[in-house]
């Protein structure tokens, strides 16, 4: 009988997952505590659009869905700046030296639906909505679930709504406790994963660190104008940088742009101080004065919009025996100034996929090895999130800054295949993490140590000549 996987969350890496699985012949039960995407149900916490880049169409390429998610993304080629100052004018910078690359923004309900429909099309998937996972005994691979009563009850979209091995679900009118067991479970279900947890309670010197920005974030809305059309520039990010604190803004192809304002809890100027409506247009007023016309519902979003907290999670082992093993979120969430957490979570993905193709007989040693070409990397990924929020809401801002872009464009453009800027590393190409860190020191250390032979022969001349 082929092997059983039990995914528990289905969000953006759970469904592509399952994707992934079924391709293998696998049989898989996923189940996701919200209910179906499909009925309308909006995926909240988390950011409405996000930025899909080389890595994260990579992997939706390998199951044939790249070209349905592009379809309805808006290419981003590059930074729009905006300066502080009542008048002052935006800065365009590009992300490459190539004008043709660039990122893409994109519906997060729509993606999650793309990808849920994606596993939905192997007969050996079922997908389980409404069904939250309380815990997993992981020397059993057995989740413990919980079925409340709704109305969305159900396995949407497939005719199994049925009860699957162990599971027993009834529709009754309590809340109904369940078990799934396979013959492992992977945990899908993001940062605050209900899987790990259990592997932490279980598993010895489980190492668990998790560290939140003094920084959360809220998300606010530029609708569209009259004739539906974009009122900033379409194909950009967006950004504001003040220095502490920043917003941000992506295109959705209604013609609206969805804002995120990453600012401090506490402190003088923060979440905590801004309360009354005054409060909230003073601060725009002085910090975003052209986006300010632009958002007629910013008292209102401000006010009803939840604000969100940003972490950044490490743990190891993401695997326990051949049992358990976490993928996405779940094993490493970071910051999203880099725009890669779900990109990375899609290489997973492909990376787990590859592992047990490499160890079909032997599902712990894939785990083991899927873990190993990960880990390095998450822990890479993690430190340049919190770095480039750094780079995003301050230096972006400075000259200094973009001459080094422009330099980076220069040295790309002059020495092809030698030279790569940290960003295009990052973002458009699949060079592991770790290593695009490692690559980007070493170059940045060549430069300025030839800035300084430069400068010292240049003393050096001044010196002969004057001397
Ligand atoms: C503000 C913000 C902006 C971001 N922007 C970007 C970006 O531009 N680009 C990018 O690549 N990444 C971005 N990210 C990161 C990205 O959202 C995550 O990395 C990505 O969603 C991870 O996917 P995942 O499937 O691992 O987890 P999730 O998408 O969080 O999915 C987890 C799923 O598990 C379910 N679940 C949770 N607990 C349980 C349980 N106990 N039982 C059953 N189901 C459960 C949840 O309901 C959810 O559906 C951003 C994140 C934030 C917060």
């Amino acid at each position: 009988m082929a092997t059983k996987f039990v995914l528990i969350g289905s969000g953006l890496a759970g469904g592509l997952l399952a994707a992934y699985l079924g391709r293998r012949g696998y049989n898989v039960d996923l189940y996701e505590r919200r209910a179906d995407p499909r009925e309308g149900n909006l995926v909240g916490g988390r950011s409405i659009n996000l930025a899909l880049s080389t890595r994260g169409i990579h992997a939706l390429e390998q199951i044939g869905i790249a070209d349905e998610v592009l379809r309805h993304a808006i290419p981003m080629r590059g930074r729009m700046i905006h300066p502080a100052g009542a008048g002052a004018h935006t800065i365009f910078a590009p992300y490459d030296v190539d004008p043709t690359k660039h990122i893409n923004s994109i519906g997060r309900a729509a993606l999650n639906t793309t990808v849920i429909e994606a596993a939905q099309r192997y007969p050996n998937v079922r997908v389980h909505f409404n069904h939250k996972c309380a815990g997993v005994d992981i020397d059993s691979a057995m989740a413990h679930l919980l079925n409340p009563p709704s109305p969305g009850y159900g396995v949407a979209g497939t005719s199994s709504s049925q009860p699957l091995n162990n599971a027993s679900p009834a529709r009754t009118s309590t809340t109904q406790p369940i078990t799934a067991s396979g013959d492992a479970v992977i945990g899908v279900d993001g940062a605050f994963s209900a899987v790990r947890q259990s592997m932490q309670l279980k598993i010895d010197n489980f190492e668990y660190d998790e560290s939140y920005l003094a920084h959360g974030y809220k998300e606010l809305t530029i609708p569209p104008g009259p004739d539906g059309s974009w009122r900033m520039e379409k194909n950009a990010l967006h950004i504001w940088p003040r220095k502490s604190f920043m917003m941000i803004a992506l295109p959705n192809p209604d013609g609206s742009f969805t804002c995120t304002l990453f600012w401090e809890f506490e402190g003088p100027r923060s979440f905590a101080t801004t309360k009354t409506d005054d409060d909230v247009r003073r601060f725009f007023e002085e910090e975003f004065p052209d986006a300010v016309p632009l958002m007629p519902n910013l008292l209102d979003d401000f006010k009803n919009n939840p604000t969100g907290s940003l972490v950044t999670i490490r743990c190891a082992p993401w695997f326990y025996r051949d049992k358990v093993c976490l993928i996405g979120d779940a094993a490493h969430a970071v910051v999203p100034f880099y725009g890669q957490g779900m990109n990375a979570a899609f290489e997973d993905c492909v990376v787990l996929d590859e592992c047990l193709a490499a160890f079909p007989q032997d599902r712990q040693r894939a785990f083991a090895e899927y873990f190993q070409r990960r880990k390095e990397n998450a822990d890479a990924l993690a430190d340049l999130a919190l770095e480039n929020f750094i780079e995003m809401r301050d230096k972006t801002a400075s000259r200094t800054f973009r001459a080094k872009k422009k330099l980076d464009h220069f040295l790309e453009a002059a020495l092809p295949r030698v030279y790569l800027p940290l960003y295009t590393m990052v973002t458009f190409t699949r060079i592991p993490y770790a290593r695009a860190a490692r690559r980007a020191r070493f170059q940045d250390g060549a430069i300025y140590a030839g800035l300084i032979a430069i400068a010292a022969l240049l003393i050096g001349i001044l010196l002969w000549f004057t001397g």
